[in-house]
Parts: C-alpha cells; sequence; structure tokens
C-alpha cells in the first residue's frame, strides 16, 4: 500500500440529507464529536424520497444509541407506536393475519408454543395462532402500552414495539441533532465526483458552484440514484427482480382517519399491495405494484379507489428495482440507504438497513487507510443480512394460494432462492425452523408468516409427545387467558399517544 492509502482518517463527508444520511450523520457526530471532521451535503432543490415511516423495534437500539427521549422523539416526528404488521389477502382473499413482534406464548420444554399449537390445531383444541402473542391480541384490540420490565412474568414484560413516523420530521429532528454534535451542513448539488486516477478511490467532490470538498472517508447517502458508488464508481447491482417483481409504488398522504391502529396494514392488491401507516396528524397510503402486471394508470385507480382518509396532497410516484450494489462498501466509499440498495417495504426493512450498515461500519472503522480484509469483512456480512431479508420477504408472495392474476401465479410458481427453498421444505415437514447466525428476522417471525401464508406443517415435533395432552391444552389456555386479560387492562393507543407523547 502506498503512503496514500496508509493515510490516518480524519474528514468524513457524507453525501445526501435523506433519512439516510442524517441517520448516519447523528449516530458519527454522537460518538465521534472532536475526533471527526464531518460534513454533510445537501441539496433542497434535489429532495429526498419523502416515503419510508413504518419501522421495526430494532430501532429503539439506535435511539439508545442516541440517547433519544422516546416521547420526545414520537412527539416530534408526529408518530404512533406499532405492534406489528397486518396482511390481509395474502394467504388468499378474505384472510387476514398478523406479523406481530416480540415473543409467542412462551417456551415449554425443548419447544416452542408453535409446535404444541400444531398438535392441538390438528384435534381442533387450540384458538387462532395470533392469540397466543400479546402484540397480536393487542394489536386487534387498538390498545398499546410499553413492556414494563418489572412485570418480566407477564406478557406485560414482553411487549415488543416500533414506530411510525413522518419521514420528513425525522429527518429534520435528526439534522438538529446531528448539528448539535459537531456536523457541518453544506446545502447544494453535487455536480461532480473526482476519482484518483491510479487506483480509483474517491478524491472529492465538486459542488454546483464550483467548490470543490475533499474527504478521507465518503459515506453515499444520495439515494437511488448512488451519486458516488454507482455513477462515478460503476460499482455495480445484483438485481433481485425476479424473486420480488414489484418495482414501482404511489404513495399519497391522507387526513388522519380512525381506529388509530398500533400496527401497520398490507393489503395485498391484484398485482402488489397497499400499506396503510397511521401518524397522528395523517394517515400514510401507497400502492407497491408490478409494472409489468399492471400500468401506473391503473396503479393508481386502484390505489385512489382504496384510499383510508381524504387525500391531503398529490401522489408521489417512484421506481425502483429491487437489489443490492455488488460492493456497499468499495475503496474509500460506503453506501448508505436506498444508494445501497432496496428490498421493497413489504416488512418495513429500509430504515433498519441503514442502522444495521451505519453500525457496522463503526464497529469496522478503519484508521489508518483502507484495509481490504476489512471491507471484505463488511461486505459479506452485509450481503448476508441482505439475502435473508430477502428471502423473508420473497416468502409472502411464494407461500400463496391466490392464482386470481398473472401477478399471483407467476410469485406462487417461481424458483426461490436455495437458502429460502431449504428453510420452507424444513418448515412444511414438521414445523421446525432454526434462526441462522445473525439474521434479522427471529424464529417468531419466520413462524408467524409461514403459518399466516397457509404453510402448514405436515407434522409436529415429535417431541410435542413428550407432554401429556392435558397438559398441553391447559398450558395453551393459560396463555391464551392471561394474555386476553392484559390486554383488558392496555390502555388505546390513542390515548396512550395523548397522555405521553401527543404533538
Ligand atoms: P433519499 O431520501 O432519496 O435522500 C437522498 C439525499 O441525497 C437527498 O437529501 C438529496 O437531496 C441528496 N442528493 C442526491 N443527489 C444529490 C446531489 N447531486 N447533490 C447533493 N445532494 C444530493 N423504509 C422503511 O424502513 N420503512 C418503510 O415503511 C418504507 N417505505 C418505503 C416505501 C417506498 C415506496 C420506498 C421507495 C421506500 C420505502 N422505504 C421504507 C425506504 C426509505 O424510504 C429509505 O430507506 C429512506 O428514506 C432513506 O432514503 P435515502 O436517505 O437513502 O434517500
Amino acid at each position: 500500500m502506498d503512503g496514500r492509502t496508509m493515510q490516518q482518517i480524519k474528514r468524513i463527508l457524507i453525501v445526501g440529507g435523506g433519512t439516510a444520511g442524517w441517520m448516519t450523520a447523528a449516530l458519527l457526530g454522537k460518538l465521534f464529536q472532536g475526533l471527526y471532521e464531518i460534513t454533510l451535503i445537501e441539496s433542497e432543490e434535489i429532495g429526498t424520497v419523502g416515503v419510508g415511516e413504518a419501522t421495526i423495534p430494532a430501532i429503539k437500539k439506535y435511539n439508545e444509541l442516541l440517547e433519544l427521549d422516546e416521547n420526545d422523539f414520537v412527539r416530534r416526528t408526529q408518530g404512533s407506536f406499532k405492534l406489528g404488521i397486518e396482511f390481509v389477502d395474502w394467504a388468499h382473499r378474505g384472510d387476514a393475519y398478523f406479523h406481530s413482534f416480540g415473543v409467542i406464548g412462551q417456551d415449554l420444554g425443548w419447544l416452542r408454543c408453535h409446535q404444541y399449537w400444531l398438535k392441538m390445531r390438528a384435534m381442533g383444541r387450540a384458538a387462532d395462532f395470533s392469540a397466543y402473542s400479546i402484540n397480536s391480541a393487542a394489536a386487534r384490540a387498538n390498545k398499546f402500552m410499553r413492556a414494563d420490565p418489572k412485570m418480566a412474568e407477564s406478557p406485560i414484560g414482553h411487549i415488543a414495539h416500533a414506530f411510525q413516523f413522518d419521514a420528513g420530521l425525522y429527518a429534520r429532528y435528526l439534522r438538529g441533532y446531528a448539528e448539535a454534535h459537531g456536523v457541518t451542513r453544506r446545502e447544494g448539488k453535487v455536480a461532480d465526483v473526482t476519482l484518483r486516477g491510479d487506483d480509483g478511490f474517491v478524491e472529492s467532490v465538486t459542488m454546483a458552484d464550483g467548490e470543490t470538498i475533499a474527504a478521507d472517508l465518503f459515506i453515499d447517502c444520495s439515494g437511488f440514484r448512488g451519486l458516488i458508488i454507482e455513477q462515478a464508481m460503476k460499482t455495480g447491482y445484483e438485481n433481485w427482480t425476479h424473486w420480488l417483481p414489484c418495482d414501482r409504488a404511489i404513495a399519497v398522504p391522507c387526513a388522519r382517519t380512525e381506529p388509530f391502529t398500533p400496527y401497520t396494514r398490507a393489503t395485498a392488491r391484484t398485482a402488489g399491495w397497499q400499506w396503510r401507516i397511521p401518524l397522528q396528524h395523517r394517515t400514510g397510503n401507497g400502492h407497491v405494484y408490478s409494472s409489468a402486471h399492471i400500468s401506473d394508470e391503473e396503479a393508481e385507480a386502484q390505489l385512489l379507489a382504496n384510499l383510508d382518509g381524504a387525500q391531503l396532497a398529490d401522489t408521489n410516484k417512484l421506481r425502483f428495482a429491487t437489489g443490492k450494489r455488488r460492493q456497499i462498501w468499495n475503496r474509500n466509499c460506503v453506501a448508505v440507504g436506498l444508494a445501497s440498495g432496496f428490498l421493497e417495504p413489504l416488512e418495513s426493512t429500509s430504515i433498519h438497513l441503514i442502522q444495521s450498515t451505519i453500525i457496522r461500519l463503526v464497529r469496522l472503522l478503519p484508521d489508518r487507510g483502507f484495509d481490504p480484509a476489512t471491507i471484505a469483512e463488511f461486505n459479506r456480512q452485509t450481503d448476508f443480512e441482505y439475502a435473508r431479508i430477502r428471502d423473508f420477504i420473497i416468502l409472502h408472495y411464494k407461500a400463496t394460494s391466490r392464482d386470481d392474476t398473472a401477478f399471483w401465479r407467476q410469485c406462487r410458481d417461481m424458483e426461490v432462492p436455495d437458502t429460502l427453498q431449504r428453510k420452507i421444505d424444513l418448515f412444511a415437514a414438521n414445523g421446525r425452523i432454526f434462526r441462522e447466525d445473525d439474521e434479522l428476522f427471529t424464529e417468531e417471525s419466520w413462524i408467524q408468516v409461514f403459518l399466516g401464508q397457509g404453510v402448514i406443517p405436515r407434522g409436529y415435533d415429535p417431541l410435542v409427545d413428550i407432554k401429556p395432552e392435558a397438559q398441553v391444552e391447559e398450558y395453551l389456555g393459560n396463555i391464551q387467558r392471561v394474555i386476553a386479560r392484559c390486554v383488558g387492562l392496555m390502555p388505546d393507543h390513542a390515548e396512550f399517544v395523548a397522555k405521553t407523547c401527543a404533538a
């Protein structure tokens, strides 16, 4: 390595000020104020993608790293609480199931709750699977409270929540935080990126007004365009549209409607699905669809015919290709957010991927120069995380009985990645599922989506039979009763927000 490649990293330049840019700036500012010179460039004229409002519980870890006050954060982003996602019409028309966060029942002996449930269900002696999850039962009743750590023995100690918030307000909130932690904001458009001739490292960006800004480490948060990682460095893109054919979306903000649900809803449509995200000041509506199966006009008409709430603004139309950059860290550039890739928003994973990418960068932060082994490890971990989330999303499309449109027939009949097929085959035999390494979704998530999508295993784990039937029935009955009692005591979601964090 030459001297330049080994030089100490002092200047970090973040290009882009959407959710990805400001989440990156806030965390790096918090950790490294005074150690590194951190600058963020954003262009008001270009603007942000303007969507991305539902999250998963992992975001609480990010908030903790920033030491945010959760009520203040929810108040300032017009936020609401999220216990999971309701999937309507996915397995077949007329069906609905919850993918809720957190635990389901409690483990009994060697096994998870669903194994006992499978046995009793086959005998007609079990309730709907959602009755064994405090999150699902509370969501159905529009109830919410935070987990009470003093009640570890009760389901109330195990409520797991995430948030739904206004993406614009979230970026503004984090901007204030980042600037208070020493990050310098530069308004304006990047017109050019200069790479070093000999090794292709990024040297500087040039602004439209002619100013040149150099740095040691570049973080590309420029959105789908991938200004540095793709347009300048030509890193390449792995396209997964053959597994996840949705490639367009139309979003439209609507007036707040009741009920003020503590969950996101995803309703399957003829060539995609529609989201409903309740916030304090409005309800987000959007349609994600496959342009190969429905025209933009028809997709828009379908959305407008099914809006929840009066339309507040024009529609926002977006195009994307599901997939990821071949190297999310390339030389001295790391891509974060949409610049790194995109998995469609069915399981609200993009903001999580922003967070996990920044945390991974912090864990593998270069000191002097850019060690290839460090970059390779970062990319290996990131690729693994992306691929497992991809598989989880594909499962929702693959495991369906819907055959009413060409879109659903294509999804049902498609070949899926081996890594997913292996999981489907194992679960279909007798309900076994194992979380691999650091994959994001837990066994409970996989179990709920398998069962919700109609993958009912042929049998159950033989270890179930160690317990006498009467004991298993009592165990399931107890869980259901205790959860119902707890939900009865919980406040309404609307009441909880009004009392603790109303905007
Ligand atoms: P952007 O918001 O596009 O920001 C890019 C930034 O780069 C802007 O500040 C722009 O001004 C700047 N920029 C670009 N070019 C230049 C230039 N030349 N000079 C200067 N500045 C420049 N995620 C979730 O977690 N949950 C969801 O529910 C969810 N729903 C989604 C629904 C849809 C339809 C889509 C498309 C995405 C969704 N996402 C969701 C993803 C989420 O929106 C993004 O991950 C998130 O907003 C991050 O975007 P970003 O910051 O990478 O890009």
